[in-house]
């Protein structure tokens, strides 16, 4: 059976086929012939995932799930969360918005954060949402150079390193990414 995933993330589309295994097939939007930019036009992951799954369910007639992540810092409030890419203005500038936010957290002693992420699946006109959540602290100093976004200030919490000083392997074990995508599988198995 065909799944789609609504991304063109090279990446995330080979994470989550290493995952599903063959449980499913999965597509890509582009496998589809969908070449135009997926909508994501809300304030919330919960919003933006059900679009782009609604998105691709609607126009290409395919059971379909989306992700949306970000990064939700307690005395800010939630922010930058659905906005979390384009926090500085630029979307992707992760250097920007890194200062920006060690900027907005200046004198403050609440520095609790976590990473979230929401995916909306639908299948057979029906709609689940499941998420990963990782709970953690913001620095306030950048330290490590791996993977992207707030990899540099953020520390799992019970952790010395933050996100950007471990490897892939570690990282993704406990990832708010691994772990909706868990969700979202014993879902699945559960409904074969
Ligand atoms: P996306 O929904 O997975 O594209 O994530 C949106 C934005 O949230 C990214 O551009 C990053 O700024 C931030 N983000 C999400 N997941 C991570 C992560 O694992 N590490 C660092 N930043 C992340």
């Amino acid at each position: 059976m065909k799944l789609c995933f609504a991304s063109n993330n090279a990446h995330k589309l080979e994470e989550i086929r290493l995952l599903v295994g063959d449980l499913f097939e999965i597509v890509s939007p582009k496998d589809l012939g969908c070449t135009e930019e997926i909508p994501e036009d809300f304030a919330t992951l919960e919003e933006n995932s059900l679009q782009k799954a609604n998105y691709i369910n609607q126009n290409y007639h395919i059971d379909c799930f989306a992700d949306d992540s970000g990064l939700e810092v307690e005395a800010l409030n939630g922010a930058p969360g659905a906005f979390s890419a384009m926090y500085a203005g630029t979307h992707g500038d992760h250097k920007a918005n890194n200062a920006l936010l060690l900027k907005n957290l200046e004198g403050k002693t609440n520095r609790n954060a976590r990473f979230r992420t929401c995916i909306t699946l639908i299948k057979n006109g029906q709609t689940h949402q499941f998420q990963g959540v990782i709970e953690g602290e913001i620095l306030t100093k950048k330290r490590g150079e791996e993977g992207f976004g707030y990899n540099p200030v953020f520390v799992p919490k019970g952790h010395q390193k933050t996100f950007a000083q471990m490897d892939i392997t570690e990282r993704n074990m406990r990832s708010h990414r691994a772990k909706a995508l868990f969700e979202l599988l014993k879902f699945l198995k559960n409904e074969k």
